[in-house]
This record gives structure tokens, sequence and C-alpha cells, in this order.
């Protein structure tokens, strides 16, 4: 929707995580990915009236997409690229307002940074849930290890992670966080501690994928140096059976993989439908099913 984020632009950092392909090593991003840039002090957006074409666009197309595929009658509006609370609040609500608006939307999914959430976001959204809209807030925490925060150059450390989905809880919104096994230099211990940590804060949902490194990125940079070694699939597989078997059944996984093209690293993530199958048989083998 043409958001951009506080740890690109320079205004916590410059550059992004490192895994992040973003304008600052992707000169060739497309004009429709390319975020805005907006004024953040100023409530005057000269682009609003061409993102809220694009979000109509292309919630019209996934919709009809999404209805042929699998016959879907109702849908949840995702705010996924980049960071969906990084606006002034006047942008926000006129995005959000237009999204649960739109045909068939039951409600919101807003993926985000917990250090771009504010009470009046959350206020705001509360409101809109307790008008019978199903809100959701994706919080890409990613490790709760804050020598892993600094080394991906994440912006934030975990503590404001904890502290914004405890709020958002509070505010009786849902929340999925967004975890990624195989970070540099953690341990299988180490990411099921992040695993059991974001569980023990009473998170609604998780989505855990391994570390894609893509073509544009400082990762890459360091994979080709020979500075970093991707998760192997035998531990990635093993790492998130382990985790899977720490969720209480009100707690739900969606998303074990996300696809990601072109990709560098991990090779054997390149081919979806066999990883996923890879994925079905470890699981099935834990007891699971997928
Ligand atoms: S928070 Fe997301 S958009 Fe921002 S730099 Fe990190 S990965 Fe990129």
């Amino acid at each position: 929707m043409g958001f951009t984020c506080p740890n690109i632009d320079g205004t916590v950092a410059k550059g992004g995580c490192i895994y992040c392909e973003n304008e600052s090593f992707s000169p060739n991003l497309t004009k429709e990915n390319r975020a805005f840039k907006l004024n953040q002090a100023s409530a005057q957006n000269p682009y609003l009236e061409s993102q809220l074409a694009q979000l109509e666009y292309q919630y019209k197309k996934s919709k009809t997409k999404l209805a042929k595929k699998f016959g879907a009658q109702k849908f949840i509006v995702y705010f996924q690229s980049f960071t969906n609370t990084y606006a002034p609040f006047s942008t926000l609500k006129a995005l959000y307002e237009k999204a649960l608006e739109l045909p068939d939307a039951i409600g919101i999914s807003v993926g985000t940074r917990s250090d771009c959430m504010s009470e009046e976001i959350l206020e705001f959204l509360r409101r809109k849930k307790d008008e019978g809209k199903e809100i959701w807030i994706e919080y890409g925490v990613q490790s709760i290890h804050n020598e892993t925060l600094k080394l991906i150059n994440r912006g934030h450390d975990y503590e404001n992670a904890a502290f914004w989905i405890k709020k958002t809880k509070e505010a009786g919104l849902n929340v999925c966080v967004h975890l990624i096994f195989g970070l540099p230099k953690e341990s299988q211990e180490m990411m099921l501690q992040s695993a059991k940590a974001v569980i023990d804060l009473g998170v609604d949902s998780l989505k855990i994928h391994p570390l894609y490194i893509t073509k544009h990125t400082k990762l890459a940079h360091d994979f080709n140096a020979g500075l970093f070694t991707p998760i192997s699939e035998e531990l990635y597989l093993d790492t998130l059976t382990k985790a899977i078997k720490m969720l209480p059944d009100n707690i739900y996984l969606q998303r074990i993989t996300a696809g990601v093209n072109p990709l560098v690293a991990p090779l054997w993530c390149r081919d979806s439908h066999p990883q996923k199958n890879r994925a079905k048989r470890a699981l099935k083998e834990a007891g699971f099913e997928y």
C-alpha cells in the first residue's frame, strides 16, 4: 500500500534488516512496489488517493483469485509489505476504514513493527473490533534475543516487542507473531526460547519460516563472502516440530514457510511443492497434520 519502514528510511536505521530486500539494495524495485516517501510529521499525504485506489485494485484482484481457487466468500484484508502503521494517523485511518468497507471484507490484518505502534492506532482499531470487525496485528518479532536483533539490524529490542504485544492484547485485538528460524548465530535452544516466550505472552497465532537469503540484501553479501551458513532443512523441521509441541490448543500456526523469489539460499526452499511435502511428512511423523 506504499508504506515504507523507519528501519530503511533512516528514522531508526538505514538499510533495514539484513535480510530485507528494499531500495537500499534493490535499485530496480518496481514502481508498484516502491514505498511512498511520506512526511511522518505532516497529516498531508499527496499519495493518499493513489494508495486508496491501489488498495481497491489489489483487493478486487485477490478476491477474484481466491474466490475462484477456494470458493472463499469472506475476506480479511492483509496489509503486508513494509511497516503498515508507519504513516500519519489520518492516512492509516483512511486506509483501514476503506479496507473495512470493501465488499465482503470482514476485517483487516496489519503487519508492522512494534516500535511503530501507538495508543492512538490501538484505540482506533479497538473501536473497529467493538463494531464487529476482525482485527489482527502481525508483529515481526523474529527473535527474543537482543544480541540477534542487533546482528540483523532490527532496530528495536525484544522488550519493545513484548510491551506492544501486551498492549495489543489488552486492547482485545488478535496478535500474530512472526518468528524466523536460522538467524545468524542462533542455536536451536535460542529459537525454541523465542517460540516459548511469545507463546507465554498469550499471542493468538504464529507465523514461522526459515531465514531466506534474497539477492539484493546485506545477508546475501555475507553469504557470498562465506560469513553466513543458512539453516539446514533437518534442523529447521526438527526445531519447527519442537516448537509446535509447545503450542497450546488455542494458538494457531498460520505458516511454516513463505514464498520468496528469486531465492539465493537455502536451496532446499527453492521448490515449494517438494519442500511442503517433506514438511508434511516430518510433521506427520511427529503426529501433526499440515
Ligand atoms: S522491518 Fe520489515 S520492512 Fe523494515 S527493514 Fe525489517 S524486514 Fe524490511
